[in-house]
């Protein structure tokens, strides 16, 4: 056992979002005289101190913004800081980067425990261009406007106004005529903002060729693959993924819409009728409000596993909601003026998570909360880490973590669900899903892919590229009748938030979705107590290994192609074949 490495460098009480708190520090830490391998070590330890001490800041400025998005003091704060701390913060985190690559290679820390981290310092350090950083915070603006746009988002219905996520629930009504009015309304409300959305993803588009310009790229994609540290798989391995998704998932989704076809009753499928119950049961109704939602949640954990458990108990019942006020780590109802979708943001200096989501009391909101629990668990497994880049793992392990959990709770789902029928149905539907939501993972990577290679298209052009690969990947071209809803289909990509804020980030979630079935097979076929266990091995890693070594940890192929979709797709339709109907 070797003793932890300690700093007191940062004072405990550090207002991060403050430059001129931060700035003597970055100096201090710039100007520092290093002799030796063990002064390199404490400089490499303070500098992760400090960052996480500026990144704590930022994140619970960001959590409060997305909060309250109508809030003027929130949205001033975060702007503040994206606009006054992170653009002066760029410049001299390059000259450290230059620093900590150079010292690296003179004393010898580029291997081992290293490794990683002078990998991936010395891409940002190839890749920073003092002229980007001003681009890099127009984008982050403009996806804030995105953001903004969408939280703002309501249609009246049932005499009340309602949020986009609020509407969901309507999808799922067993009455076709409930659905199609409230997929309606929401289409045509998305519609009024559609130019504007368009606008805002034309302008990033090009600010983001511009940034790849000036870095020495052809096009973003080179540019984002290396700024995201994808050096263990290429785009060649990514159309491989969709190959393999079109080969084995395909077949798989048009058989599971050829038989909701007949269970509904319908002579064609229209695009409200894919979210309802094929057995046109009433939607499930796992909980009734965030505090519900946790109390149950918790006893799923409890079954599980006593460590999770106490993981889970340690961010709170869920009571305390709005924003970070009070150490709140959870804010799970939906409600006006908070962005959208659902995320896990961990507080690097406190190691405290946060968990935000627009729950609404369905099904889909149960897979959110043990999803983003699970990647709360995996900060957590590596709060010892002393380093904060390894604190955690690159997004494609990362989201292992998170959707694994969606499956290894199946057992326990009891708690949301004590009649068997619907825990059940629960499960069939979350079995089918982990596999069928692999071709939209496909469709947004591909649909990356061609807007980053043609980086002049005009509007039209994209549409035209998205109903293309719309027709390889969904169930649009094929079962689906879109007939005077071309406009609607057209835009369906501008939900998706991460075309717009975290530019290629999506296939991640394609290759952890194989990692996670890969866990729910260790499962199956060694038991839950060793899936556990080898989910707590690489987990506890971090980002300390590269990609390929965390997977083989936990005992895992790391390979997205042909061969392990092919095997998945397969058991999984055994279970589902199991599972009584
Ligand atoms: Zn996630």
């Amino acid at each position: 056992m070797t003793t932890m490495p300690t700093t007191d460098f940062v004072p405990q009480v550090l207002d991060g979002t403050k430059w001129e708190n931060i700035e003597p520090l970055l100096n201090t830490l710039l100007e520092r005289e290093v002799n030796s391998k063990e002064e390199l070590e404490q400089w490499i330890l303070d500098r992760s101190e400090l960052e996480a001490a500026i990144g704590e800041s930022g994140a619970n400025t960001y959590i409060d913004m997305t909060c309250d998005t109508g809030n003027e003091d929130k949205q001033a704060a975060y702007t503040s800081f994206i606009t006054t701390v992170v653009p002066k913060v760029k410049p001299v985190s390059f000259e450290l980067d230059k620093k900590m690559k150079a010292l690296c290679e003179q004393y010898g820390l580029t291997s081992d425990r290293f490794e990683v981290l002078f990998r991936d310092t010395a891409a940002d350090v190839d890749l920073f261009r003092q002229e980007n950083v001003s681009i890099e915070t127009e984008l982050a603006q403009l996806d804030q406007e995105y953001d903004k746009i969408c939280g703002a988002m309501t249609v009246e219905h049932d005499g009340e106004e309602k949020t986009m996520p609020m509407m969901g629930k309507y999808f799922e009504s067993a009455d076709r005529s409930v659905r199609e009015d409230a997929w309606r309304k929401v289409a045509k409300r998305r519609l009024e903002d559609a130019e504007k959305i368009s606008a805002i993803y034309d302008d990033m588009v090009q600010k983001r060729q511009t940034v790849a310009k000036n870095a020495g790229f052809d096009n973003f994609i080179g540019y984002a693959f290396k700024s995201k540290h994808r050096v263990d798989y290429t785009p060649e391995m990514c159309h491989a993924f969709h190959d393999a998704i079109e080969k084995h998932v395909m077949p798989f989704v048009a058989k599971l819409d050829a038989s909701r076809k007949e269970q509904l009753g319908l002579d064609e499928l229209r695009p409200w009728d894919l979210a309802v119950d094929p057995k046109n049961r009433a939607a499930l109704e796992p909980f009734n409000g965030g505090k519900d939602l946790v109390g149950k949640t918790q006893k799923v954990f409890d079954k599980l596993s006593p460590e999770l458990s106490a993981f889970f108990a340690s961010m709170g019942d869920g009571s305390n909601t709005q924003g970070t006020a009070n150490g709140a780590m959870l804010d799970l109802d939906s409600r006006k003026g908070k962005a959208p979708g659902g995320y896990l943001y961990f507080r690097d200096r406190s190691k405290l998570p946060f968990i935000f989501m627009n729950a609404a009391g369905q099904h889909r909101d149960v897979e959110t909360m043990v999803h983003e629990a699970g990647h709360a668990f995996h900060a957590m497994y590596c709060n010892d880490e002393p380093y904060v880049w390894y604190r955690s793992a690159p997004l494609e392990y990362a989201e292992v973590a998170s959707m694994s959990m969606e499956l290894l709770t199946m057992p326990y789902w009891d708690a949301y669900y004590p009649n068997e029928e619907d825990a059940n149905r629960a499960r069939r539907k979350q079995l089918e899903g982990s596999i069928s939501l692999l071709p939209w993972i496909a469709t947004i990577d591909a649909f990356q892919h061609w807007v980053y290679a043609n980086p002049t298209h005009s509007r039209e052009e994209r549409a035209n590229a998205w109903l293309d690969i719309e027709n390889r990947f969904g169930h649009q071209g094929h079962v689906v009748n879109w007939d005077g809803l071309e406009q609607e289909r057209k835009h369906v990509w501008q939900r998706q938030g991460h075309l717009f804020g975290v530019p290629f980030y999506y296939i991640e979630y394609g290759i952890a979705q194989l990692g996670a079935l890969g866990f729910y097979l260790i499962s199956l076929e060694q038991g839950e107590e060793a899936a556990l266990a080898a989910y707590k091995k690489s987990m506890a890693l971090g980002g300390s290994q590269p990609l390929p070594k965390l997977f083989e940890a936990a005992g895992l192929p790391f390979d997205f192609g042909d061969e392990t979709v092919g095997r998945l797709v397969e058991r999984v339709q055994t279970e589902l074949d199991k599972l009584p109907e």
